[in-house]
């Protein structure tokens, strides 16, 4: 293995907080106190202007997130049959044809070919495009549509493990189920690449102390679904941390690609109808007898699942900077008090997002103003202390030593 490149997991330890799946570990690729000589030309990159002045949106989404995983299974519900399809953390954007692939193959085994799809987030707007691809007619049943769902307040890239599981609740079956979703899906989305689909590859870029990958020790999926990262030396990359991590990113723009899943279920001659269901006896009133659940968080209540629990996250948006071409993951010189807590960027068409929020169990959508404030406080050290051209290089300095 090339010591600078890493085919592995890395990406997903790279990619998200909220990463519950694995506990990582270190997988040196170069000794730390012998930083390698740059061997690739500097990089510079125009910095976000971060400042709390120039915000001109913050918004809070509930992720749908279970200790177990999601929930891809098929149940009796009197005469009608109810296919769950629901609870995919901080990995719905990036799991969801996989799951509605594998739904859609389970309502196969049924005699109906009409089909009630419940919820119109990213699950249920896939789930429904892989049943009408297999033949069913179907109409969508939906207390909100875009923009008014989680999905739309997602960041959102290609993170399949992100806040979606703990390793202790993992099952073997589970695990399968996870790996053949994760691989329909990312197959999928490539096909979507382009700007009818908001869909596109991005370079992401991870200051880091360390010239070791951050790899699962216990991964879920294998290293070809995950991407390849490098990690760059001093004196290629711009940042003040002696390493950066580098590695191609899908971009998932959420206020493209929802919209034309939803023109998509409707050129396919399915129906989105505005309805909230307030327990199952109002399921069981609707006239398909195949339903696909995919109500996310809604399916606690709805269906009484327990374990169901929002991860809150929050984003914070800036006017789009068109020259900005690149993504960040992780933030320099961030107290110790508030490591482990992540830092993300992403450029849009709808503006720069900075996220990095996971709140475990907490059911407002409110500001929560002192994340916010961490969250640019973060991006503003971050853009502030990239090396500028003509600037001279700073010598790379250890965390340890400058604390
Ligand atoms: C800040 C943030 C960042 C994220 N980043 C990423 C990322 O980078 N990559 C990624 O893959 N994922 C990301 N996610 C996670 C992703 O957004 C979620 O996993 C996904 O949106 C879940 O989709 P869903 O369709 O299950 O839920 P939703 O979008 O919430 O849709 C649920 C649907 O069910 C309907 N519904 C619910 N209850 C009822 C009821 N009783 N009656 C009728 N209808 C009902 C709702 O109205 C809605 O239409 C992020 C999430 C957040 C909040």
């Amino acid at each position: 293995m090339n010591r600078r490149t890493l085919l592995s997991n890395a990406g997903l330890a790279l990619a998200g907080f909220g990463l519950q799946a694995c506990a990582p570990r270190r997988v040196a690729t170069a000794t730390p106190q012998a930083p390698a000589a740059p061997r690739r030309p500097m990089i510079y990159l125009p910095p976000v202007r971060v400042s709390a002045e120039r915000v001109i949106r913050a918004t809070v989404g509930l992720r749908p997130h279970r200790p177990s995983g999601f929930v891809l299974k098929d149940a009796r519900l009197d005469q009608k049959t109810v296919i769950h399809n629901y609870g995919h953390g901080g990995s719905g954007m990036s799991l969801s044809w996989g799951t509605g692939a594998m739904a859609a193959d389970m309502a196969l085994g049924h005699q109906e070919r009409r089909a009630a799809v419940l919820g119109s987030g990213v699950v249920g707007l896939t789930a429904a495009r892989q049943l009408q691809r297999r033949g069913f007619a179907v109409t969508i049943y939906a207390a909100n549509v875009p923009p008014d769902v989680t999905s739309n307040f997602s960041l959102a890239g290609w993170t399949p493990t992100s806040g979606l599981v703990e390793t202790p609740r993992r099952t073997a079956e589970w695990d399968a189920q996870m790996r053949e979703a994760a691989a329909i899906a990312y197959r999928q989305l490539q096909f979507m690449a382009g700007a009818r689909y908001g869909i596109s590859w991005i370079t992401n870029y991870g200051p880091t102390e360390s010239a070791e990958f951050n790899v699962p020790t216990n991964p879920i999926l294998p290293a070809a679904l995950m991407g390849s990262a490098t990690m760059l030396q001093p004196g290629e990359h711009p940042f003040p941390t002696p390493y950066c991590s580098e590695r191609p990113e899908m971009r998932i723009e959420p206020n493209i690609y929802l919209p034309a899943l939803m023109d998509d279920v409707v050129r396919f001659g399915g129906r989105i109808v505005i309805r909230r269901f307030e327990s199952t006896r109002d399921v069981m009133a609707l006239s398909e007898n195949l339903i696909v659940n995919c109500t996310g968080l809604g399916a606690k209540a709805l269906f009484g699942d327990d374990e169901l629990m929002p991860l809150k996250g929050l984003l914070v948006l800036l006017p789009a900077q068109d020259e900005v071409k690149y993504s960040t993951s992780g933030g320099v010189n961030i107290p110790a008090s508030q490591r482990g807590l992540f830092i993300h960027m992403m450029p849009r068409t709808d503006g720069i997002v900075l996220g990095g929020t996971s709140q475990r169990d907490i059911w407002t959508t409110d500001v929560d103003e002192a994340e916010k404030q961490r969250i640019i406080d973060n991006h503003i050290t971050l853009f502030r202390s990239m090396r500028m051209p003509g600037a001279p290089a700073p010598s790379p300095t250890p965390a340890a030593a400058r604390q």
